[in-house]
């Protein structure tokens, strides 16, 4: 049996997800696309701020921000953003003051995840740019002003990737392990959605720390895969120094698909939303337009491909993201 390196329990958690999230089988999703058997990881299902992968990395990330003595959060990202919402919800839990950025100009109506960050008392400001970039610009313009102000801003990365963030999914790693093994299950690859990557880097650094006999494959959702790929292992490379234990994944080992964004980041494609209702009406599990059901359509592609032919078992992230499900077309 695997003996967890202790370094990984490090850095300072802060509990925002005190759960097991449940690992279940989807036999009937199995069946209709012919591959292997599916089992569903549901971080979606993570009690706090209405779930989904951002809440692991942001376990370390805000307990460090308390660490640093900070009053305010500062992020951003795309307005519909599921991280600006996740920490939104940290902040609020914490006591703690919270400025959003977004690229681009106000929406006319606040909903999905914007309306739920608003809720939570988040501060946002708009860039004004429609390039993705402009956001990180102003969390530094933003953070001056608060410090200005006698405040002490904390300022988390676009997207929440950093170090801290992706040593959180290598914690999930150690999770899963022990549920499979509950489940008696080995399964051969794990797949799950690409953004910003910080996910993906976590499980790959977790599944070589903790000697875990899966492939670990992405699905680009956001940026073309050659791109996603050096950002996954620049992000699993960093993380691997905090924690003092050297370059643990080869570049090699990071594989990410393309082919499966649509129109572009947060814009819901034909395939997404086909597989989207394909999981809905086989297991009624629900997907969400912009990560999941577009990695759902990349796996279910890849199975008709006969790339897991030779595979008895495939765990698939269910990385959150509902919110978006409830806004139409762009995310
Ligand atoms: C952010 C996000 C992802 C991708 O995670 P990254 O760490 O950005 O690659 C996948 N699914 C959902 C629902 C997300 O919000």
């Amino acid at each position: 049996m695997e003996q967890p390196d202790m370094r990984l329990m490090e850095p300072a958690r802060l509990v925002l997800n005190p759960t097991t999230t449940p690992l279940l089988p989807a036999p009937q999703l199995s069946q209709a696309l012919g591959g292997p058997q599916i089992w569903i990881k549901r971080d979606d299902l993570i009690p706090f701020g209405c779930g989904g992968n951002k809440i692991r990395g942001l376990e370390l990330i805000v307990a460090d921000a308390l660490k640093a003595g900070a009053d305010t959060l500062v992020t951003g990202a795309g307005v519909l953003s599921n991280h600006v919402r996740a920490t939104a919800a940290a902040a609020a839990f914490c006591g703690l003051g919270m400025t959003a950025v977004y690229w681009g100009d106000p929406p006319r109506q606040t909903r999905g995840n914007h309306l739920l960050s608003v809720l939570w008392g988040a501060q946002t400001r708009f860039t004004g740019s429609s390039d993705r970039n402009s956001v990180d610009g102003m969390l530094e313009v933003e953070a001056a002003d608060i410090r200005a102000a006698g405040g002490r801003p904390y300022v988390i990365p676009r997207g929440g990737a950093c170090a801290l963030g992706v040593i959180g999914h290598v914690q999930a790693v150690g999770e899963v392990m022990a549920q499979c093994r509950q489940a008696g299950i080995r399964p051969d690859y794990v797949v799950m959605a690409v953004g910003s990557g910080g996910t993906l880097a976590g499980w790959l650094l977790g599944s070589r720390l903790l000697g875990a006999s899966w492939r670990v494959e992405g699905i680009t959702v956001s940026r073309p895969a050659a791109e996603a790929r050096v950002r996954v292992k620049d992000l699993a490379d960093q993380a691997a120094d905090h924690l003092g234990l050297g370059r643990a994944v080869p570049a090699d080992d990071v594989i990410i698909h393309d082919g499966f964004i649509g129109a572009g980041y947060g814009i819901a494609s034909p395939a997404g939303m086909s597989a989207l209702e394909r999981a809905a009406r086989c297991e009624g599990v629900v997907l969400d337009p912009v990560y999941t059901g577009k990695a759902m359509a990349g796996y279910g592609a890849l199975v008709g491909a006969g790339r897991y032919g030779e595979a008895a078992t495939v765990l698939f992230l269910h990385s959150g993201g509902l919110p978006s499900l409830f806004v139409d077309g762009t995310a």
